[in-house]
């Protein structure tokens, strides 16, 4: 999911959070919504659906205010429905609060007999609502926005990164382990105020013109209003482990994730993957739009010409209406075309950021081969994906994973290359500049960061 937050009284904030779920779209497709807070009043939009479809501009003017709290969503818990949109919107002694989450909580059974305990009402299926509601609970005892979001964090575990509104301001936190991004940038003005903005990617600062400051730390909690911005680290036991998945395929090339440029990181991807196998061959080309930075980078170390061999229709979407059975024969050409002119006759290396199931790239390939290439070498810019996500990405239970239960070499011929190679998991940490320590890498060798409960884990572990 993408989360966006901005407090900033001068300016139109139900517009600047539009434009900043804008650049979050990537980060979910499913539902989309804003909520606006204006002298204590809370105004609230959702719906599913792209930003661009939910929003237009009637919408966006009555969702006034001087704080705004946006969401994008894909579903990790809870089903694709209206109801489980986001931010939610819950009642408390101190006014209403709107809460958006990115993350994965994995003690839900817990949290939720907790709440049932205290007559949580809930309208959703969602963890993130009862985040919502448990701090709105902390709020009814006396608690003030900080204290109650603080005592309501130590209920949850997992992933969680979050950005709150309330009447009186927004908080912006991170789980003790940091697993989902979240970074903080500010609205320069004339008058040297700074307004601050939240969101779970730079991608979503630059396009408002805000400029990006830094990340919420592991374990920090921001507090955002009339005064500026204040810090609290509300645990001592944090531990970062920064999901390295988001900075090889998940968020933007353009973002900056934990002092790492994401494009020039994918690009070292591919340098790398170099390093470790070099193949022979006349052309490399990537997988639009997720495997070209390695491609590039690939070809960079290897002096193997790099080209484009397949074209992205970017206007594709998703289509609701059913090809007919000849074009789903055909395969994947709806979405990316091969280019015969380049591929014919030619040895090619094609290189891909992960393969989850191998159903996409068993579709490449044979465009490829259909087009002409004599030979097809796939290589990936990150190691087998052998375990499931438990902490908010969607890459489905052990049993469909594909290198959960073949060898590279069974995969090579499901997926009908000449030859398969991964990089390794030391290659993928090692052209990061950060801690090698510092990422959960658990969806390459299982090992969880975050104790996840046992029913949980039965739900999507073989
Ligand atoms: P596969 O060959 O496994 O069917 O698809 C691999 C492609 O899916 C890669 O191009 C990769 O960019 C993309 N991908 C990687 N992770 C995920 C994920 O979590 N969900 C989805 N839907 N696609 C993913
Ligand atoms: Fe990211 Fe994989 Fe860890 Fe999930 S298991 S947080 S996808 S590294
Ligand atoms: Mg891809």
């Amino acid at each position: 999911c993408g989360v966006f937050g901005v407090y900033a009284p001068e300016e139109t904030v139900a517009k600047l959070a539009y434009f900043g779920l804008y650049a979050l779209q990537h980060r979910g497709q499913e539902s989309a919504g804003i909520a606006t807070f204006d002298n204590g009043s809370c105004y609230s939009y959702k719906d599913m659906g792209l930003v661009s479809q939910v929003f237009n501009e009637s919408i966006l003017a009555n969702l006034q205010g001087q704080i705004a709290v946006g969401h994008t969503r894909y579903s990790t818990t809870g089903s694709s429905l209206k109801v489980n949109a986001q931010p939610a919107v819950v009642d408390t002694r101190l006014g209403k609060l709107a809460l958006a989450h990115n993350g994965n909580l994995v003690n839900t059974l817990e949290l939720r007999q907790e709440l049932d305990r205290r007559n949580g009402q809930y309208v959703s299926t969602t963890d993130s609502e009862m985040i919502a509601i448990m701090i709105g609970k902390e709020v009814d005892t006396g608690k003030d926005w900080i204290e109650a979001a603080i005592s309501s964090f130590k209920w949850c575990q997992g992933a969680y990164s979050l950005v709150i509104g309330t009447p009186d301001g927004i908080i912006g936190a991170r789980d003790p382990h940091g697993v989902r991004p979240l970074v903080i940038g500010t609205i320069r003005q004339e008058n040297n105020i700074n307004r601050y903005v939240l969101a779970s990617e730079t991608c979503a600062l630059d396009i408002i013109g805000a400029e990006y400051i830094r990340d919420v730390e592991p374990g920090e909690l921001v507090w955002i209003d009339d005064n500026g911005l204040t810090s609290k680290k509300w645990t001592e036991a944090s531990n970062p482990k920064l999901c390295v998945f988001e900075m090889i395929y998940f968020a933007r090339p353009d973002s900056i994730m934990g002092h790492d440029s994401l494009y020039a990181y994918r690009l070292r991807l591919g340098e790398q993957l170099a390093k470790e196998s070099l193949t022979d061959a006349d052309i490399v080309m990537g997988v639009p739009d997720s495997g070209i930075p390695a491609a590039i980078g690939y070809s960079r170390h290897s002096g193997i010409t790099y080209q484009e061999g397949l074209i992205k229709n970017r206007y594709v979407g998703r289509t609701f209406i059913q090809p007919t059975q000849h074009m789903r024969e055909h395969g994947i050409r709806m979405k990316l075309n091969p280019l015969k002119d380049v591929l014919e006759g030619k040895r090619v290396i094609i290189i891909d950021d992960s393969i989850v199931r191998g159903t996409t790239s068993r579709k490449i390939v044979r465009a490829l081969r259909d087009a002409g290439a004599i030979e097809v070498h796939m290589k990936i810019s990150s190691p087998p994906v052998t375990h499931p996500c438990f902490y908010g990405i969607d890459t489905d239970s052990q049993d469909h994973l594909i290198a959960a239960t073949k060898s590279v070499e069974e995969i090579a011929r499901q997926i009908e290359v000449d030859s398969l190679t991964y990089l390794s998991e030391e290659g993928m940490l090692k052209v990061t500049s950060q801690n090698p320590q510092s990422f959960c890498t658990a969806c390459f060798n299982g090992n969880y960061p975050i104790e996840i409960p046992e029913n949980i884990k039965r739900s999507k572990l073989m």
